[in-house]
């Protein structure tokens, strides 16, 4: 996926502030926050968004939903977090390579 704005970002092409990275995923800092704590965790890997990802790899969702509490408490998230997930344009995806929004601190945006 050489067209892939994450695909780039993960092999290093364009700069990320990153926090925390191994081999299979790579957690960054968003570009544009919308909360006072707003990370980005993605799959190394390139896959679509959720349906993609489910189909082709669930093992790695699920790693990746099994690192958020860790990357949370590593980042000193102690009151609580939230995650959200964007799919599709009727969902508000904008970037088309699965991430995963970890948000946390007094302002956090939608939902409520
Ligand atoms: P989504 O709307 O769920 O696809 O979210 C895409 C997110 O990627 C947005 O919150 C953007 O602010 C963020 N973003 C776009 N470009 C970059 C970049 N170069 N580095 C970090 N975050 C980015
Ligand atoms: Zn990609």
């Amino acid at each position: 996926m050489t067209d892939c704005l994450f695909c780039k970002i993960a092999a290093g092409e364009i700069p990320s502030d990153t926090v925390y990275e191994n081999d299979k995923i790579l957690v960054f800092k968003d570009i544009y926050p919308k909360a006072d704590v707003h990370l980005l965790i993605i799959p190394k890997q390139h896959y679509t968004d959720l349906p993609d990802i489910q189909e082709k790899d669930p093992d790695m969702m699920n790693y990746m939903m099994k690192m958020i509490p860790d990357i949370a408490k590593d980042q000193g998230l102690d009151t609580g977090f939230r995650t959200i997930i964007n799919t599709g344009r009727g969902g508000g995806q904008e970037v088309f390579h699965i991430h995963i929004h970890l948000m946390a601190g007094p302002r956090l945006p939608g939902f409520k």
